[in-house]
């Protein structure tokens, strides 16, 4: 066998070997990712939801334990395999239990939890065994600094539920604000908990909020897990459009079914959700434009 021949050989088997591995290839339960060009920050991803936390000389801030039915050790474990330091902070994004559940583990270590007020009335009401009630809540904004690291807290008004939180990291200039800005996706099913048109204004007071990357509280298209300015920005663009496309079919008499049936908006036909998720997109905004509720 010449040398060319053998190389296409082994080029081939490698191939044949590569896809087979892609067909059988599913992504690990759980993965802990550095953000590239930080020193301390890191993504936990548990399934498909993730988390950011923090390292510091002095101790780990951690957000949503996104332990709903599953065993919060994992999370536990993959900060304990970066630092030995204690984790002294729990931050919740918002109240939703997918993102809050399994915070016990974390009390249990001395963790203090901290939400925005309005979440700690939400869980009281709701609160199944692993959820913990935030011990500290504020109002618009919190600064929380630890062994060199500055996490700010600030509270947009209602978007996806009354008690949102972006967490922004000034020095790395990035933000972590979890379900209303979706990498590359439209708004999860009929948009429960979420007020309209709030979320626009809220879009727009994080645009103008300095940063450069989103942590999402779920990885995009392709397992991306990090995005750019680019996300709310074009999520504020859907939201414009299928507002006005929804307050015209609303001005012409249509019913909801023929809404629903003919509003398409193909510059977001990409969008994960868009096929299921549209129609009950469309829905929500109805319901502004029709009744103002
Ligand atoms: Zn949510």
């Amino acid at each position: 066998m010449s040398l060319m021949k053998l190389a296409m050989a082994v080029a081939c088997v490698a191939a044949t070997v590569t896809a087979s591995a892609q067909v059988q290839q599913q992504p690990p339960p759980t993965a802990t990712t550095k953000v590239e060009g930080t020193d301390n920050v890191y993504i936990f991803r548990y399934q498909g939801h993730q988390s950011m936390f923090v390292v510091t000389p002095e101790g780990v801030i951690a957000t949503d334990p996104i332990s709903e039915r599953r065993p919060v050790k994992a999370y536990i474990d993959a900060i304990q395999a970066v630092t030995k330091a204690p984790i002294k902070y729990v931050i919740y994004s918002h109240s939703h239990l997918d993102h809050i559940a399994g915070g016990k583990a974390f009390k249990d270590l001395g963790a203090t939890f901290i939400a925005q007020k309005n979440a700690k009335a939400r869980i009281e009401e709701v609160k199944p065994a692993d959820v913990v009630v935030p011990d500290e809540v504020f109002d618009d904004r919190k600064v929380i600094s630890l062994g060199g690291t500055t996490l700010e807290l600030i509270y947009v008004g209602k978007n996806h539920s009354d008690n949102m939180l972006v967490m922004r990291l000034p020095r790395e200039r990035i933000i972590f604000t979890v379900d209303w800005i979706p990498l590359q996706a439209v708004q999860f099913r009929g948009m429960a908990d979420t007020y309209v048109p709030d979320i626009e204004e809220g879009l727009k007071k994080v645009i103008a909020m300095d940063w450069d990357r989103i942590i999402p509280g779920h990885p995009g298209p392709g397992g991306r897990q990090i995005g750019t300015r680019e996300e709310a920005i074009n999520q504020l663009d859907y939201l414009q459009d299928l507002s006005a496309a929804v307050k015209k079919a609303v001005s012409e008499g249509k019913s909801y079914a023929d809404a629903e049936k003919e509003i398409k908006l193909p510059k977001y036909e990409s969008w994960g959700g868009y096929g299921p998720f549209l129609p009950m997109n469309i829905e929500r905004y109805y319901d502004y434009w029709n009744r103002g509720i």
